[in-house]
């Protein structure tokens, strides 16, 4: 959500030669479609499920937001290449983030398709159905990220939880566990653990084909968000880019994004946001100069988005994301050496302050 030095102008797709979220089921390859859904905000515009035709049905790299115009669609495209919902026998989930994850749960559970999810987001999915919760959890986390106004503007409404939606949070049938290759009849993909954006992230590479979908790891035209994730993980940051370098290590694959355009090279945009994250990291600890400070404070002295947009000029869910965000720079900088976190029952939040070089 933040930076960028992909010039607007790329979100063509070469795949559909128009605007990526553009509806439609595009071809990508032989028996590889993909298909843009319509999310209920518009930040993000879109989020692209991946249609692969495996010999013994359909594998759908992820599923969607569950949502009534979404459904609508996806059913409708999948017309279009022939297809309808009872020829899906698998979804291959890269995170459990809602635009990802709960249409792959609802429909797996109606039509019998298998689904898989990466066994470190069971912890989130634990909370999401844990019916004794009394708030968001993620206003625990904005809290320490120094954010209790923020966690105030997140925590309006009447108490209910609108993620409290047993149905949308179902367990998968599998839990993917480490690296291996998924047999999917006429052809393979590797399941590659990539956490960061979320603990259990995967993505999926299909190295017959050239091409990876990447789920929200590696994104074209923005930075994955980071340090967005329930229980919060003790180094998003550093596991992110970890495991940015080790899709560096994979062959180059042309990018499948979940949101944005095709893009022609994984290393490419791999090199891309490990410097955008290295030039953050600098900025941050710029930051810590004039005193201890806590991420939120941070924050506010950091430009926003591809267009460096002030941070008290962001809307409250942005300006939430944007401090989890830094949180999870300042970690790394503590476990880098370069600053020390004092963590007390203070209210405010853990406060960060630079170690003298
Ligand atoms: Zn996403």
């Amino acid at each position: 959500m933040t930076s960028s030095s992909t010039p607007t102008a790329r979100a063509i797709s070469p795949d559909s030669g128009t605007h990526w979220s553009a509806e439609g089921a595009w071809r990508v390859a032989d028996g590889i479609h993909r298909i843009p859904l319509p999310l209920p905000m518009d930040g993000l515009k879109a989020v692209n499920v991946y249609v692969v035709e495996s010999g013994d049905g359909l594998t759908l790299i992820d599923g969607g937001w569950a949502i009534p115009v979404a459904r609508e669609l996806l059913e409708r495209c999948l017309r279009e290449v022939g297809y309808g919902f009872g020829d899906i026998s698998r979804f291959l989930v890269t995170h459990v983030h809602r635009d990802h994850y709960t249409m792959a749960s609802v429909l797996g559970a109606e039509h019998g398709a298998h689904v898989s999810l990466g066994a470190g987001e069971k912890p989130a999915l634990d909370l999401l159905n844990d019916p004794d919760l009394e708030e968001s959890p993620f206003l625990a986390v904005l809290r320490t990220a120094g954010a209790q106004d923020i966690a105030e503007e997140w925590n309006v409404g009447d108490g209910e939880r609108p993620d409290l939606d047993l149905g949308l949070w179902r367990y998968p049938d599998t839990w993917l566990d480490g690296d291996h290759d998924i047999d999917l009849g006429t052809r393979s993909v590797r399941a590659v653990h990539t956490p960061g954006h979320t603990p259990g992230h995967f993505v999926f590479a299909e190295t017959g084909a050239g091409m990876l979908f990447a789920g929200d790891h590696v994104l074209p035209t923005i930075t994955p968000s980071i340090g967005f994730t329930v229980p919060p993980a003790d180094q998003p940051l550093g596991d992110f880019m970890a495991s940015l370098a080790k899709v560096r290590a994979l062959p180059d694959l042309q990018l499948l994004p979940a949101h944005g355009p095709v893009a022609p090279s994984t290393h490419a945009r791999v090199d891309e946001l490990l410097e955008h994250h290295e030039e953050r990291l600098a900025a941050s600890l710029a930051a810590l100069a004039t005193g201890p400070r806590t991420a939120r404070q941070v924050a506010a002295e950091l430009p926003w988005t591809r267009h460096e947009h002030q941070f008290e000029t962001l809307d409250g869910f942005s300006r939430g994301m944007a401090a989890m965000e830094t949180k999870a720079h300042l970690d790394l900088l503590v476990a880098r050496g370069q600053a020390t976190a004092t963590v007390s029952e203070d209210p405010d939040g853990v406060r960060f302050t630079a170690v003298p070089s």
